[in-house]
């Protein structure tokens, strides 16, 4: 156990089974996503392997305590033959409704569960840990959803309370609703969850007039920009963090909020996520930052480098070195865009 020592620096928590795509196009996710962020870190000069830890499977005991057997079993199955019955893929959300079946089905959203867990385990005495494989926060107990299959996001949470916390804070900025840590939540006030996403957008919950204790949904419009964020942010959300006195907070940042991202229509750029960091960091002594959702694989590489820039106190250069340029001019990006990427999603950090 390493709950006893206070971190003296913060921890990026990596995961090799993240380094190949789990889909092929048109599907969203035939992109890698946080691998490239740790790459284009680690060229930046930013992370060494003294910072890093490896993200070990979770066990099926573990993730029993959010998730059911039967949807497990029905997990690894899946894994296994690549393929379910019918009548299992309509109950479990596996296989259909763009949650693709891959080979590493089970063993890769259970690493990220392990990770996350270790997140809050390597944090629980106070400490920094940034770990962009986990975020999968629209997974149910018992069914896959949202391109997720196990909820790292709650798992991770539910540690924390398990390791003695009882005030914490979840912090949601995907541009999707938080919608399965809410509900895992929701009759928890002591576990507040904030989500901010864009209205009217899947899953269509997280509406701006739900009240129960402990949830606060913030629905934006199309278009909301950094000047929206900001207010909202320190108008509002940072308030009511400071109103919760959480002992552990967790920010799960996404990168399908910015402007660069195919799939909502906001209108952030990577310095708004950088500033939400930065602002929330010294709100309470133990932060995890997750990744989440973010389908522009150059958008998500920038974005992600820099929030661990912030938590390292590095300043963001505004020319790269070559070693990344390499990482960014090595990307591959089977949308239109990406066959000819705009030259400051090869050459830039900041947007
Ligand atoms: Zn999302």
């Amino acid at each position: 156990m390493t709950r006893s020592a206070i971190l003296p620096a913060p921890l990026f928590i990596s995961s090799a089974l993240h380094r190949q795509p789990v889909a092929t196009p048109p599907h969203p996710l035939a992109v890698l996503r946080a691998p490239l962020a740790e790459d284009l870190a680690r060229a930046l000069g930013w992370l060494t392997d003294q910072q890093c830890r490896a993200a070990p499977q979770a066990t099926r005991a573990a993730l029993e305590r959010f998730h059911s057997p039967a949807y497990l079993d029905a997990l690894a199955q899946a894994e296994t033959l690549q393929d379910l019955p019918t009548a299992d893929k309509r109950l479990f959300g596996i296989g259909v409704e763009s949650n693709p079946i891959h080979p590493a089905l089970y063993r890769r959203p259970a690493v990220a569960a392990g990770g996350t867990m270790l997140a809050a385990e390597l944090t629980a005495a106070g400490g920094v840990v940034f770990f962009p494989c986990g975020g999968n926060h629209h997974a149910m107990p018992a069914r896959a959803s949202g391109f997720c299959f196990i909820n790292d996001a709650v798992l991770g949470l539910m540690r924390w309370q398990s390791l003695g916390l009882t005030r914490i804070a979840y912090v949601d900025l995907d541009a999707h609703h938080g919608d399965g840590v809410e509900a895992a939540f929701a009759h928890q006030p002591n576990i507040l969850t904030i989500s901010v996403h864009e209205a009217g957008r899947w899953p269509r919950t997280g509406v701006a007039s739900d009240t129960a204790q402990g949830v606060l949904n913030f629905p934006v419009p199309a278009g909301f920009d950094d000047a929206g964020f900001d207010h909202l942010l320190h108008a509002t959300i940072i308030p009511a963090l400071i109103a919760h006195q959480p002992e552990a907070i967790m920010l799960l940042p996404g990168a399908d909020a910015l402007a660069d991202d195919p799939m909502a229509r906001l209108s952030l750029t990577n310095r708004a996520l950088w500033r939400a960091l930065a602002s929330i960091r010294p709100l309470c002594p133990r932060l995890i930052v997750l990744g989440g959702g973010g389908y522009n694989p150059y958008a998500v590489a920038r974005c992600w480098a820099g929030l661990w820039a912030i938590l390292t106190g590095q300043p963001i250069p505004t020319t790269l070195p070559g070693a990344a340029l390499d990482v960014l001019a090595g990307i591959r990006y089977f949308r239109a865009e990406g066959r000819n990427p705009p030259p400051r999603w090869l050459t830039t950090l900041a947007d």
